[in-house]
């Protein structure tokens, strides 16, 4: 009988953030077992509310969100865009250099699958925001990743970054504020950053979608400021800053040397007409939301929800033997590192696995964000401070006699 398989075009491609661990979990759920899931940055389900006016501007606007639209995404929601990235230092954009997406998900497919050749190389970060590295492998090209190293706040490793080009890289990912580690990258690593792509004619592809979510000061440096020579492709959404993940709306803006890739800029939009447009709806609210664009500050503050977490969950994992975290600078992660010896640890997978049906607790296992040890998973602080207590309890617990068994 003719069987179907999945192309072969999937055979490096994993999402495990919603992998196996995850189905397991749900699996578990309709049997009727609670469990504290820690699996996706989604606030939503965390109690957070995007802001009224948002909403407002959507149910105002349902009916002109009938037809399709232009296949960029309507033009007051580019503009408010536009006027977003100017005002934070991006020159030399207009508004037809703006693309809305249904989430930067869609967008991050876009402009892999427009960019690849079979063999191209792409710099990826170690560990990443795992659909960079699936929106890679998926459109023919080969990931080369570059470490970022946590005992310099997780940093990119410059030197080993320097030392993974080759004459088939066409681009540098770039994810700051980062997820899963939290880091907020300083100026002069950026800069070294776009010294690289300077020197070796790469593009820059800036996924900042946490770009306004940092603590205690931490600033956040749009790397499209530092060097106007080098094209840059910067990507934000409503998904995190407004707390409307299930919105799908997304935008990237195309700043720099755009005469460089007059070629390719023309697939990404032979690409986003294939599409029709990003979906109506959600667009109506993106003027609101950058209007309101400091909307998420209270929360990040001292008494603020997302400051509080972060911190009952960064000082209860140093507290845990065997444990240690970085405090992220910025973002809903912390990504902390096991001793493996101690819990006998060959499998993070396992590890996750055996947490979950143990303690009823998910989290992401790091290989899942193709960190290459199994010796890290993410937390995702968004649960309120008592959840996220009663999580960190749970974890506790299972470690103190944690041994994994082969
Ligand atoms: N980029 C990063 C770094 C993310 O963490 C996420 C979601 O968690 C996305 C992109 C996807 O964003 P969107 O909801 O806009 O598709």
């Amino acid at each position: 009988m003719r069987t179907f398989s999945k192309s072969t075009k999937l055979d490096n491609v994993t999402y495990d953030i919603r992998g196996p661990v995850a189905k397991e979990a749900r699996r578990m759920e309709m049997e009727g077992t609670k469990i504290i899931k820690l699996n996706t940055g989604n606030p939503g389900i965390f109690g957070f509310n995007a802001d009224e006016s948002i909403i407002n501007d959507i149910s105002k606007n349902l009916k002109n969100a009938l037809p399709y639209g232009d296949s960029r995404g309507i033009v007051p929601a580019r503009n408010a865009i536009m006027e977003d990235f100017k005002s934070r230092g991006i020159t030399g954009i207009t508004n037809e250099d703006i693309y809305i997406g249904n989430g930067v998900s869609e967008l991050i497919m876009m402009t892999m699958q427009c960019l690849l050749n079979p063999g191209d190389e792409v710099l990826v970060p170690m560990p990443d925001y795992p659909l960079w590295s699936a929106a890679v492998y998926l459109y023919g090209g080969k990931v080369a990743y570059y470490r970022c190293v946590e005992e310099n706040e997780w940093n990119p490793d410059i030197d080993d970054i320097r030392s993974k080009v080759s004459k088939k890289t066409k681009a540098i990912i770039v994810i700051n504020p980062n997820n899963p580690t939290g880091a907020v990258y300083s100026k002069e690593t950026l800069q070294e950053i776009v010294k690289i792509a300077k020197e070796n004619e790469l593009i820059v592809f800036s996924d900042e979608i946490y770009t306004r979510i940092t603590y205690e000061g931490a600033k956040h440096i749009p790397i499209a400021t530092l060097e106007p020579d080098i094209l840059t492709i910067t990507f934000d959404g409503l998904s995190k800053t407004w707390l409307a993940c299930g919105f799908r709306a997304g935008w990237m803006v195309i700043s720099g040397n755009k005469k460089v890739a007059t070629e390719y800029l023309k697939g990404i939009d032979l690409l986003s007409n294939m599409r029709l447009c990003p979906n109506m709806p959600s667009q109506f609210g993106i003027q609101a939301a950058l209007t309101n664009n400091e909307s998420i500050n209270p929360l990040l503050i001292p008494g603020g929800r997302l400051m509080e977490q972060r911190d009952i969950a960064v000082n209860m994992a140093n507290a845990i033997p065997g444990l240690s975290a970085v405090k992220p600078k910025g973002a809903l992660y912390c990504f902390p590192k096991m001793d493996i010896k101690r819990f006998n640890i060959t499998s993070d997978e396992k590890f996750a696995l055996d947490l979950l049906k143990e303690k009823h607790l998910l989290f992401t296992h790091g290989t899942g964000f193709n960190w290459p040890y199994p010796d890290h998973f993410r937390i995702v602080f968004l649960p309120d401070p008592d959840t996220m207590k009663e999580a960190m309890v749970r974890l506790g617990d299972f470690l103190a006699t944690y041994k994994q068994q082969v």
